[in-house]
């Protein structure tokens, strides 16, 4: 029952795996490409703001070479005019004027202010290359806004930060830029924190967030560098959505596979309980088929074969019987065929102390000697003789070695003989099995059926009855269906002959007349011999 629930479980697991493992590995796969295709993205995006920030700057810088080409006195009607014409030519100009110790003079927005005492600060950062710079410094011209100014040699520019970081991007990814000498946050797009991106650019852009990607890139000419996020892809976004779909997915197809493995395991466990409760019914016959002595035809003694019919339909023994070794069910069968063999032929085993019957049993009656026990019971009282019950095993079942041989040994000891059964269809060979000590070789009927034919296989069975008659062996021939056949095997020295040629497996009953002819026609060969 355990068995059974592990197996339809496990079929279930494996549905469901079978189906959500290739999906989940693609969709990972596909999450790794669209990240990397991400970043690249965004690297090139940072690239292209660092473009802008040394576009702004050198316009900055031309704006202010330009207004010291003009030699005459600052605030000078041609100085202005010149300072006007800078700011309308150069685009990220707002504003370009004149000062002096620490204090605006003029420019062409806010006029001349030298009487007006408009201060101006010391600058924030000095460049190497004797630029001043102040970050953020208040417009005499408006209340709120903040400019970035660059001065050199009395003349200055204003530039509107919002210039650095107003890039076109359909994707409005934010960007800041920072004055890497100082670390001072230069400019940054609305809506993104001042505190988040001066992080990401101390890390290098190195930020693990399950929500942006970040990239850094500074500018090669000036200190400036650039930071810019973007929200992560979308494959990951959906990651749960789909992760949810391809789960339920992958349990209707573990739970389909987990419902085929059910109805399997029941049919296959009703098969097993109609057996079972067939043998406990003891609805399950015997047939006896004969073996003859090729030398006169007459038969020795019969194979007892068992027989089950189920509505109407004969079951092949190799199907129930390899059921009932799968079940625990084979002890019980191989009672019930030896119950019935000894019911069914005491009276002509008793009579005939020269006749046989051959009872095949399963490796599992070869690992103790529970068989032999029973077999041994049975027999008391009924005037059979242990030599008139033989054991036919088959090749597969003296694979359990070391128990087995010792079996074997009690079988023939308490004066069973043993048959080794279908020989030449296992693996063993014939010198290993010999090792069983074991009486008589019955060579399967796949080699009989060679006979007479020119195949690679018909060399085969000259092969093993010559290692039998060295092993001194007595050979039985299973499945003789022709003349042929039958006098072949009698010139190659085989003794004993099975086969629809002489006979087919029958009832108790018809087996008795059977034998009454067989004597017959074998009492009239013997007189026209002699
Ligand atoms: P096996 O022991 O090799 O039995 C011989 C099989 O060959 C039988 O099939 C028999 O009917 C068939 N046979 C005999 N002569 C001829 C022939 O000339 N031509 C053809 N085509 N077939 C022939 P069956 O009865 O179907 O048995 C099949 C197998 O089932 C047996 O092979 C044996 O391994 C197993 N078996 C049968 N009865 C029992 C039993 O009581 N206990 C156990 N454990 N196994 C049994
Ligand atoms: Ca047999
Ligand atoms: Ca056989």
């Amino acid at each position: 029952m355990s068995k059974r629930i592990t197996l339809i479980s496990a079929s279930i697991a494996l549905g469901c795996l079978a189906t959500i493992a290739p999906v989940l590995t693609s969709i990972y796969v596909a999450n790794k490409d669209a990240e990397r295709r991400d970043r690249t993205e965004l690297r090139e995006f940072a690239r292209k703001a660092v473009m802008r920030t040394e576009l702004v700057t050198y316009q900055a810088f031309a704006a202010l070479s330009d207004l010291d080409r003009e030699p005459g006195a600052p605030c000078s009607p041609a100085n202005l005019e010149l300072a006007a014409r800078v700011i309308y030519n150069y685009r990220y100009v707002q504003d370009a004027g004149a000062y002096a110790e620490g204090q605006y003079l003029c420019s062409p927005l806010l006029g001349d202010v030298r009487t007006k005492d408009l201060t101006l600060p010391p600058p924030d950062y000095r460049s190497n290359d004797g630029y001043l710079e102040w970050f953020r410094q208040k417009s005499p011209l408006s209340d709120v806004r903040k400019d970035i100014q660059i001065g050199r040699n009395g003349h200055y520019v204003s530039i509107d930060p919002g210039s650095y970081v107003d890039l076109i991007d359909p994707a409005r990814r934010p960007v800041a830029v920072i004055q890497i000498a100082t670390g001072t946050l230069l400019a940054i797009s609305s809506g993104a924190d001042p505190d988040d991106m001066l992080n990401a650019w101390k890390r290098g852009g190195k930020v693990s967030s399950n929500q942006w990607n970040y990239a850094v890139a500074q500018s090669s000419t000036r200190p400036l560098a650039v930071v810019v996020m973007s929200p992560r892809s979308s494959v990951a976004g959906d990651w749960p959505k789909l992760l949810a779909a391809w789960l339920s997915i992958g349990v209707v197809a573990g739970a389909a596979l987990g419902w085929l493995t059910y109805k399997r395991v029941t049919r296959q466990l009703s098969f097993a309980a109609t057996l079972q409760w067939a043998i406990s019914r003891r609805n399950i016959d015997v047939m006896y088929q004969p073996i003859v002595r090729l030398a006169d035809n007459e038969c020795v003694g019969v194979e007892a074969l068992v027989r089950w019919e189920l509505n109407g339909h004969a079951i092949s023994p190799d199907v129930f019987v390899r059921v009932a070794e799968e079940n625990h069910l084979i002890h019980a069968l191989t009672d019930l065929v030896l119950e019935k063999t000894i019911a069914q032929l005491a009276r002509l085993l008793a009579a005939a102390p020269a006749f046989y019957v051959s009872i095949n049993v399963s490796g599992d009656d070869l690992s103790s000697v529970r068989f032999l026990n029973r077999l041994t019971a049975s027999l008391k009282g009924t005037g059979i003789a242990p030599r008139q019950i033989r054991i036919e095993a088959t090749e597969r079942s003296f694979m359990n070695t070391d128990a087995t041989r010792s079996i074997i040994a009690a079988f023939r000891a308490a004066g069973h003989p043993v048959y080794i059964d279908d020989f030449g269809t296992g693996y063993s060979s014939l010198s290993y099995l010999q090792t069983f000590e074991i009486d008589v070789l019955k060579i399967d009927k796949s080699f009989v059926d060679t006979i007479g034919q020119d195949t690679a296989s018909s060399i085969v069975a000259p092969h093993i009855i010559a290692m039998a008659h060295e092993l001194r062996l007595e050979i039985v021939a299973e499945g003789v269906e022709t003349g042929l056949q039958a006098t072949w095997l009698r010139e190659k020295g085989v003794q004993y002959a099975q086969g629809w040629y002489y006979a087919k497996a029958m009832p108790a009953g018809e087996l008795a007349v059977w034998l009454g002819k067989n004597r017959a026609s074998h009492q009239a060969d013997s007189l026209t011999a002699s």
